[in-house]
């Protein structure tokens, strides 16, 4: 006899959705036992699209400098004790010098709201990266811009765009953000991205202040809409000098429940095991891979700055060198039987779309499958260390 939630997921597994109301029951009610269902479902239709292979993120946190005053971040622009840092142009190419031959082969650009980083400035250094390696794929997360800026950005060569929509609720968005926020202007963002032809990404903090079990039905419905290729999700986690210091972190549970449901709607989504999921659990990452992640965001900023980027508290890896973590993560999916992949790492269909206009034949003989985007595929633990 299978129980209601058992019901569900082999649904959720079948129709990549559930009635409304179901998805908010599912997720407030899971058993321990059921969850071992939905995991086993969520690794099921993982590796029919992306086999074991783990695609790694180069993370360079250029900028703590920030506009913005989100009620949960420690870099909000109210926080006077953050220290504030800004990476050289030279120093940005220097980390994908050195994650290059840690190989890595997407280097992703996070940093707070950064006036001083206008168009121009990240033109250029998106073009100067793509120049120096031609085979990597730039990633933006600098938040919210016009939709012109994104074209110049697309243009310069930047292919893939992270933006959490943080929550799709109007009303939670404004307890999380100052006034001049909107979650309207979020979605806009979200969707000028993906008109433009970025691989975009979304997503929410689990168990941020004031969320609910309907409001993460909300962000999932809100996900099946837009149909992102990445869906970023980690648990919040207090920060002391915020607002919201004394509210109690997501758990380990619901974000691993919740990585799985996400990857049963969107089954060929880029999905990352966060830092902040290994921040509040030793093994989090590796539970993350084993609940349906398949990305892994390694930092590749310089050692002295890793401190200072301190969206909450507790971060891990503030003391190591970028090879440290990347040796690190080759080792933590061998230990659940995952495998770090040298390449790009694009989305399936992007895949598709590169495989055909490379080769054709392969293509129309169905020779694409797991790889990534890259046909010669080296295996991992060469050079390091
Ligand atoms: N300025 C960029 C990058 C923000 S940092 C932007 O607006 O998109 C990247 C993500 O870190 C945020 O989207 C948010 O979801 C997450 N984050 C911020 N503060 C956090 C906290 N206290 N706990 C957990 N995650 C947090």
């Amino acid at each position: 006899m299978s129980t209601v939630n058992e019901r569900r997921i082999e649904e959720l597994a079948r129709e990549r959705t559930l009635p409304a109301g179901e998805l908010a029951a599912l997720l407030s009610t899971l058993t321990d036992g059921e969850a071992e269902l939905l995991y086993a479902r969520s690794r099921e239709v993982r590796e029919r699209y992306y086999g074991k292979d783990v695609y790694l993120r180069g993370l360079i946190e250029f900028t703590s400098h920030c506009r913005n005053d989100c009620l949960y971040c420690g870099l909000r622009r109210s926080n006077a004790r953050a220290e504030r840092y800004r990476l050289s142009e030279e120093q940005i190419l220097a980390c994908c010098d050195q994650g290059y031959e840690l190989d890595f082969r997407t280097f992703v650009l996070q940093g707070g709201e950064d006036v001083a980083f206008t168009d121009d400035v990240v033109c250029d250094l998106v073009r100067k990266i793509r120049a120096r390696h031609p085979d990597c794929a730039v990633t933006l997360s600098i938040g919210e811009r016009p939709r012109e800026s994104y074209e110049r950005f697309f243009e310069a060569g930047a292919e893939r765009y992270l933006l959490r929509q943080e929550t799709s609720n109007p009303w939670h968005y404004g307890r999380l953000h100052p006034a001049e926020l909107s979650i309207a202007n979020r979605k806009r963002c979200l969707r000028d991205l993906k008109e433009i032809g970025y691989q975009v990404g979304c997503g929410i903090m689990v168990g941020s202040p004031y969320q609910t079990w309907d409001f993460v039905e909300e962000d999932l419905r809100y996900m099946a809409d837009l149909q992102p290729e990445m869906v970023g999700i980690g648990p919040f986690i207090p920060h002391k000098d915020t607002p919201f210091a004394n509210f109690s972190a997501g758990t380990l549970e619901d974000t691993l429940h919740l990585l799985a449901v996400i990857r049963l709607m969107l089954p060929e989504v880029l999905l990352p095991a966060t830092t902040a999921l290994g921040t509040i659990d030793p093994r989090g990452r590796e539970l993350g891979l084993l609940a349906g992640a398949n990305v892994v965001m390694p930092n590749l900023s310089p050692r002295d700055v890793r401190a200072k980027y301190l969206l909450y508290d507790g971060k891990i890896c503030t003391g190591d060198e970028a090879a440290e973590c990347r040796l690190c993560m080759a080792r933590r999916c061998a230990s659940v039987g995952y495998e770090v992949k040298v390449c790009r790492g694009d989305h399936v269909s992007r895949q598709r779309v590169a495989s055909e206009a490379e080769a054709p034949s392969l293509a129309a003989a169905g020779g694409t499958d797991a790889s990534g985007g890259c046909p010669l595929v080296e295996s991992l633990g060469r050079g390091l260390g």
